[in-house]
């Protein structure tokens, strides 16, 4: 399993997410933990997609089958 990480903006080392919620179809704000025990900073940081690069597969045209295969 791979661990997402962002910088702490105290230390600068890497903070663990802990925990993300959707605010909306482009916006996700993520709780974070710093990983240094002498900081132990915690934050809030909001992702915002900003461009979408390639479009990807339209959902309408998938089958029942392909929809439960990416399940
Ligand atoms: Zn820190």
């Amino acid at each position: 399993m791979r661990i997402i990480t962002t910088p702490c903006p105290n230390c600068g080392l890497p903070a663990t997410i802990r925990s993300s919620r959707k605010l909306s179809n482009k916006v996700a704000e993520r709780y974070c933990v710093c990983v240094n025990n002498s900081c132990q900073c915690v934050f809030k940081t909001h992702t915002e997609i900003v461009k979408i690069i390639h479009q990807g597969i339209d959902p309408a045209t998938l089958s029942e089958q392909d929809i439960k295969s990416l399940r």
